[in-house]
């Protein structure tokens, strides 16, 4: 056994009277991202000449949820030829699921809060799958889909508890904090709105005084300094936004209470949105099936997009086939970029000004997704009941869901642990994501959680990681003003279209959406912001 792997297993599983574990016994690797796909685009792109050309009307580049919905938008407004082009063997994007030893689970994005009236292309698609239907005059949701109390849980203090605001022994110091910190989120939600999507917003002065500073500024000039509140709100904007209270916006970081359930400080009414959001064994990626599944051969996987040309009489959209190696080439009226904006950026010989300035000014977070199988259920420290959601206080991981939570089975059995760990703050997380072994975020990853579950190493059969390289847009202070500008360089948005399209002038025949755009990476900015540009590009309304 290697040392590393004794010391560990001999810490972690000393509280339980087990025998240390050979670590190195247990089976895993990566898995997910084909990282060396997307680097084609580092290397010059072939000079030679297609192998293949193809035609279609509209391509779509680009199959996370911003292209998916674009192609729904397309195929509801009765444009059904188009083809859509993605780099993985699968649609999805960060919103794909997987399974591990024959248990589903999340590779990435896991949740959708039930969404509110600014999400009004959201809530039809919902309609559409029959998990939001009009009962009587009103709207019933479908209880099977929306997660099953309870819902999160905090190991504090050696125990666990409900909820994740810290509350164990906490003094009233911390208390007062709290309610301060409510009164301030009620006070931002009635000086303006904040809407998801954010292109729903008001973009008003105080919102722009918000921008213009990190959360961490504004929460030491407000003198909240509480070390349990100053964790969680940190928390959140790890889990929300992949980075901490130091390098997201006030505006970012009040959005995150505001937009959504508020925020409430214990004996100030309990939070409402206990049963406000909708999840599944594989995470979103139910979500990204479902808007798959009808698209039939008109889906691509494994073709890395390398060049969009615009011409006078159409798109040419040069693909490389990573099944076979020919190159593709596609010629079709107009285009959907639904890329990562960076990579938009270099895809596109002559990338419109508005893409260009959002590209340098976008910071993105890598993350780590593992999925961990076990055996059997973990025993468990006193307190609160296993939950959905379950977060260790002071961890660098954001804690883990249980992919059997939403089981109806009567006894717990085998299960699928998916841990999460955001590494925006972290200077060399990317390098390190690429350099590391898979037994580097193994061992970490075990040390974390082996200290409320002592018998984690023995139960654990199989770990995958998932590594993302540049997962998500971290709404940095400037982001808003960002948005501001890029809203009134596009047209406005036609009467029923959810927000306007990113079309730019100096990009004709395309139209752009990618969660980059709104430097808020959630399902419902994906979704808006794709069902927009389908919608433009259909040219009615679906
Ligand atoms: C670990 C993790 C957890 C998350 N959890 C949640 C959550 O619980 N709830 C939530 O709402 N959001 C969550 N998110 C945010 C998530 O990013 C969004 O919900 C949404 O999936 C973003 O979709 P998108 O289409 O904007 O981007 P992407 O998912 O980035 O889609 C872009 C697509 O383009 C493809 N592509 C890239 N380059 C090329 C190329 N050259 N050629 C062809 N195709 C290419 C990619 O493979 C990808 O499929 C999470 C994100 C991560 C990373």
């Amino acid at each position: 056994m290697k040392r590393r792997s004794l010391l560990l297993s001999a810490a972690a599983l000393a509280a339980s009277g087990c025998a240390p574990r050979d670590l190195d016994a247990i089976e895993g690797g990566f898995n997910g991202i084909a990282h060396e796909r997307g680097h084609r685009l580092r290397v010059p792109w072939p000079d030679r000449a297609p192998d293949v050309v193809r035609r279609t009307h509209t391509v779509i580049a680009g199959g996370g949820v911003a292209g998916l919905a674009a192609a729904r938008a397309l195929r509801l407004a009765g444009h059904e030829d188009f083809a859509l082009l993605e780099l993985e063997d699968s649609a999805g994007g960060n919103s794909r699921g997987g399974a591990v030893m024959g248990i589903d689970c999340p590779l990435g994005a896991h949740y959708l809060p039930v969404p509110g009236d600014d999400a009004q292309a959201v809530q039809d698609l919902l309609e559409e799958l029959g998990l939001r239907r009009r009962v009587a005059g009103r709207w019933q949701l479908d209880e099977r889909h929306l997660c099953h109390s309870p819902q999160e849980r905090l190991f504090f203090r050696g125990q666990w508890q409900d909820g994740l605001l810290p509350l164990q022994d906490v003094g009233a110091a911390t208390l007062a904090q709290y309610r301060r910190f409510a009164a301030a989120v009620r006070a931002a939600q009635s000086a303006a709105h904040y809407a998801i999507p954010v292109w729903k917003s008001a973009f008003v002065g105080v919102q722009f005084t918000q921008d213009a500073m990190t959360f961490e500024a504004w929460l030491g000039a407000e003198g909240l300094n509480d070390p349990q509140l100053l964790w969680y709100l940190d928390y959140c904007c790890r889990d929300d936004f992949g980075a901490g209270l130091g390098a997201v916006s006030a505006w970012a970081g009040l959005h995150y209470f505001a937009s959504r359930h508020g925020f409430h400080a214990p004996g100030e009414g309990a939070a409402d949105d206990e049963s406000g959001l909708f999840t599944w064994p594989q995470g979103n990626g139910w979500l990204s099936a479902q808007l798959a599944a009808p698209l039939g051969d008109r889906l691509h996987p494994q073709r890395v997009v390398g060049r969009i040309d615009v011409g006078r009489h159409g798109v040419t959209v040069d693909v490389l086939d990573v099944t076979t190696d020919r190159l593709e080439r596609w010629q079709a009226q107009q285009a959907v970029v639904a890329l990562p904006v960076r990579v938009a950026a270099r895809v596109l010989p002559a990338p419109p000004a508005a893409l260009r300035a959002r590209a340098a000014a976008l910071r993105t977070a890598p993350w780590l997704v593992a999925n961990l199988r076990l055996a059997a259920p973990l025993q468990d420290r006193p307190g609160a009941a296993p939950a959905w959601d379950n977060v260790l206080y002071g961890s660098v991981g954001l804690g883990y869901v249980d992919a059997m939570h939403q089981s109806l089975q009567p006894v717990p059995g085998p299960t699928v642990l998916t841990w999460y760990r955001a590494l925006g703050d972290e200077p060399r997380g990317r390098a390190e994501l690429l350099e590391r072994p898979w037994t580097h975020w193994r061992d970490q990853l075990l040390a974390e959680l082996a200290v409320p579950h002592p018998d984690l190493p023995a139960k654990l059969l199989r770990m995958e990681l998932t590594r993302y390289g540049h997962a998500m847009a971290v709404p940095v202070p400037s982001t808003l003003r960002q948005l501001a500008d890029l809203r009134s360089a596009v047209p406005p948005a036609p009467r029923r279209a959810p927000v306007p399209a990113l079309r730019f002038a100096d990009a004709p025949r395309l139209a752009f959406a990618h969660s980059d755009w709104s430097g808020y990476s959630v399902f419902e900015e994906a979704f808006t912001l794709g069902h927009a540009a389908g919608v433009a590009l259909a040219g009615r309304e679906p």
